[in-house]
């Protein structure tokens, strides 16, 4: 006899449309139907009671780094236990991305990789991937990466933020540059996400063509509204930039590291304000930033600053809860998450 699991909730958030007080009906791990008046057979049927909770889809974590010294089966694992199911992987000098897309599509977890990023040769970028000094150099390294199939190109274009000294460190191309290098990438079908940070680095990559904007620290109003009236999507990491905290402990360097959060904070504020579109990215890989975990974090901090619970799961749009597909889901009680429910096991045999 087939079991069927009815989980009761406050309202489903299938990633199209919100039902109120809705059931989803499951049988054999699979979505049977979405309901606001269930048929409950009490004797036979596993009713669930989330009254308290929504119920939405996993989650997809836009910003994140694979380690090629741990096992990606391992990662992807800890990842799916947080109801994380899409993420988008930001490159590594290893092309890890690309060796976990593989392992990810065998156990429905998805990766888009950038594979390798491309920074500047001698400035920031040698975790991130590969270093060039000319766009000649960059267009080969291109080729190179459209050949291995990856999903899209991720170009660092600045360097990181230094608590310490408060500081931007060296990193980045020139505006003619990258114009020329994000031309040559969307020529070929491409996008290209930007690490940027600082006024001139961010507003340099809006106006090059960046179809996003990953971590955004300091832009300026004008800049903040340049990336709205242009449609780029804002993937701001402010989980990680608090996350800092665990590895800078002298106060001088912790004084400007909350001035840094508060500025950012605002910025992502604004930006929510200007209908910018701001994704979840956790930026994980480093040990101080878990997998999973840091995306849960970094959705429930873009809450509190004013994203709709409507934008963040709409933002997860490749892993909607609709009839026929696979049952796996997080609830949201407002301010945390939990789950994900029903598939919670089935990564544990791999
Ligand atoms: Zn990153």
């Amino acid at each position: 006899m087939m079991v069927r699991t009815i989980l009761k909730s406050k309202g489903i958030y299938t990633g199209s449309e919100f039902i109120e007080k809705g059931a989803i009906i499951v049988e054999n791990n699979i979505v049977k139907e979405i309901t606001n008046s269930p048929y409950i057979d009490k004797t036979k049927d596993d009713i669930k009671d989330f009254s308290n909770h929504f119920i939405i889809p996993l989650l997809c974590d836009y910003h994140l780094h694979f380690q090629s010294k741990k096992s990606f089966m391992e990662t992807i694992h800890q990842l799916r236990s947080y109801g994380i199911s899409t993420a988008f992987e930001g490159g590594d000098p290893d092309l890890s991305g690309i060796k976990a897309k593989k392992e990810g599509v065998v156990n429905r977890f998805y990766v888009k990789t950038s594979g390798a990023a491309l920074y500047k040769s001698g400035g920031y970028g040698g975790f991130l991937g590969r270093g060039v000094n000319n766009t000649n150099e960059a267009k080969i390294m291109i080729k190179k990466l459209y050949s291995l199939n990856v999903d899209y190109i991720k170009i660092v274009n600045s360097g990181i933020f230094l608590p310490e000294s408060n500081t931007i460190t060296d990193g980045g191309f020139k505006a003619d540059e990258l114009s020329e290098m994000i031309g040559f990438c969307n020529h070929l079908g491409l996008d290209v996400y930007c690490h940027a940070n600082g006024e001139r680095a961010i507003r340099e990559a809006v106006l090059a063509g960046a179809k996003a904007i990953i971590h955004g620290f300091f832009p300026s109003q004008a800049t903040i509204s340049l990336i709205s009236d242009r449609g780029v999507i804002f993937i701001p990491t402010l989980y990680a930039l608090k996350s800092l905290k665990t590895i800078y402990k002298t106060q001088k360097a912790r004084d400007n590291l909350s001035k840094a959060e508060e500025t950012h904070m605002e910025t992502i504020r604004r930006s929510i304000e200007l209908k910018v579109k701001v994704l979840p990215g956790s930026d994980s890989g480093p040990f101080f930033i878990p997998y999973g975990k840091a995306c849960q974090e970094e959705a429930v901090l873009l809450r509190q600053l004013g994203m709709t619970i409507d934008d963040l799961v709409k933002s997860s749009k490749i892993n909607q809860i609709s009839q026929g597909n696979e049952a796996a889901f997080l609830l949201f009680n407002g301010s945390t998450f939990t789950g994900p429910e029903i598939n919670k096991d089935e990564m544990q045999n791999v």
